[in-house]
């Protein structure tokens, strides 16, 4: 059978959580035969305990018990499997070589090791999930993923080859999906020299956006727990609404300002090969969800509103700087020398003031102390905690009248931090204190988002 209409189907840590949720997942696959390469997260909760594992300092006593959580996991589901043995005996040997990385992390850490040990997660749901699929008559296979997701050494946060994964994936994956459907991991790579690598907290969206342009595929699927992108978070106003239809430029600004359903990166090869993106539910897939595609039918002034928490707000303070050219430069040096990445910014003629996202579950603190040391070698340097950051987005932004004073005049009365526009036709975002955002987003929702 030759491949024409192939959708990738992600599915989240949510929707692999157990034993259910993997087979309301095989089914989704079985409905469309379109379905031919499903990409797995970890089960719910593994990741965050394989974090734990390749942290320095974790006693033999711990490392047990986390162990044990872990193959409980993995065995609550394979219970379920007429292979149920054959399962466990994979199950085990995965286990042993998990415990042998965690000890060798445990007497010298290092950040190769801990990636080794944070892909196990996906190595786990992925041979799991596989046979959940033939346990409904899907004939599927198990495929690792690290024979064509090739990235640099960059440990934790890798960057993918995409010239050598397309090569890799037309070589290797495209003939595999022929035959049967194949399950394969979100999340990890490997280097040139073979280690393991992983992409990133949440990077199995991305990995999947990234083998659907590889592999030329028709649609991106990607399955997780809510029915779609909301117009603002639902747990902050029960008057938040799933969107049907978002364009790309619209939901890459939702992506990377806070909206936490994508990962930020996904949008990107989408974008590059114009492959649709469908958002939905794995629990109710009948409900639909969103789709994200470069044209819309409408392209309303307010789409959304994103938060994000936990932003750092660094200011670089320099007289140097006074009508000077190239300290912006030398900053940003320091800031690419350690691999950060910028996310506002705003200038005054001595000042610059820069934000920074806290990724959630990251085991770095974004802005070290020898970030800082570095800086204040160029000029003071003031970093501050406890903001989050406020998007709306929409269209056409940049060139419609009265929006400032529709936002600003309904969040009367916040500090407002910083406020950046202008750059993108598709936002206005600002920081406000973390204790004043929840009111901030409602306030504004109900104001911009009116029940019809
Ligand atoms: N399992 C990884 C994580 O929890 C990757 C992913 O789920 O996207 O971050
Ligand atoms: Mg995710």
């Amino acid at each position: 059978m030759s491949v024409q209409q192939l959708t990738i189907s992600k599915f989240g840590g949510t929707s692999v959580a157990d034993y259910e949720a993997m087979l309301r997942c095989a089914n989704i696959i079985k409905s469309d035969p379109a379905n031919r390469l499903a990409i797995v997260s970890a089960s719910s909760g593994v990741t965050n305990h394989l974090v734990r594992l390749s942290q320095a300092n974790v006693s033999t006593d711990e490392q047990n018990d986390i162990l044990q959580k872990i193959k409980n996991i993995q065995l609550n589901i394979t219970q379920h499997l007429e292979n149920e043995d054959e399962l466990n005996a994979q199950v085990e040997i995965l286990l042993t070589q998990l415990a042998g990385h965690a000890q060798e992390q445990s007497l010298n850490h290092s950040l190769r090791v801990a990636d080794t040990i944070l892909s196990y997660g996906e190595q786990f749901s992925s041979r799991i999930f596989a046979d959940v699929l033939c346990s409904i008559g899907v004939e599927a296979k198990h495929f690792d993923v690290r024979q064509v997701m090739k990235t640099n050494s960059l440990f934790g946060k890798a960057v993918v080859d995409i010239d050598l994964l397309k090569e890799k994936a037309t070589e290797i994956l495209k003939p595999a999906l022929n035959e049967t459907v194949i399950v394969s991991q979100g999340f990890i790579g490997q280097n040139e020299a073979g280690q393991t690598t992983t992409l990133g907290r949440g990077g199995s969206d991305y990995s999947a956006a990234l083998l659907a342009e590889a592999l030329d595929a028709t649609d991106l699927s990607i399955w997780t727990d809510v029915v779609g992108i909301f117009t603002t978070d639902p747990r902050i106003t029960d008057q938040a609404r799933a969107i049907k239809e978002i364009s790309f430029g619209e939901a890459a600004e939702m992506a990377t300002f806070g909206a936490k359903i994508l990962h930020p990166a996904t949008l990107i090869p989408a974008m590059r090969k114009d492959i649709p993106v469908f958002v939905g539910s794995s629990k109710a897939p009948e409900q639909g969800g969103t789709r994200i595609q470069k044209e819309v039918d409408s392209n309303p002034t307010y789409r959304s509103i994103a938060l994000r928490r936990e932003q750092t707000l660094v200011t670089v303070k320099s007289p140097e700087m006074l009508h000077a050219s190239g300290f912006l430069a030398k900053v940003f040096a320091v800031l690419a020398k350690h691999e950060l990445s910028v996310d506002l910014i705003t200038t005054s003629e001595i000042s610059v003031a820069l934000t920074f996202d806290n990724p959630q579950g990251s085991t770095q603190a974004v802005i070290t102390q020898a970030v800082v040391e570095e800086l204040e070698q160029l000029c003071e340097v003031k970093v501050e905690h406890g903001l989050s950051l406020v998007a709306v987005i929409g269209n056409n932004i940049h060139t419609t009248s009265g929006i400032g004073t529709n936002i600003f005049d309904t969040v009367e009365g916040v500090n407002i931090r910083m406020i950046c526009q202008g750059a993108s036709s598709h936002n206005l975002c600002f920081l406000v204190p973390e204790n004043d955002a929840n009111k901030v987003v409602e306030k504004l929702h109900n104001s911009l988002f009116p029940m019809q």
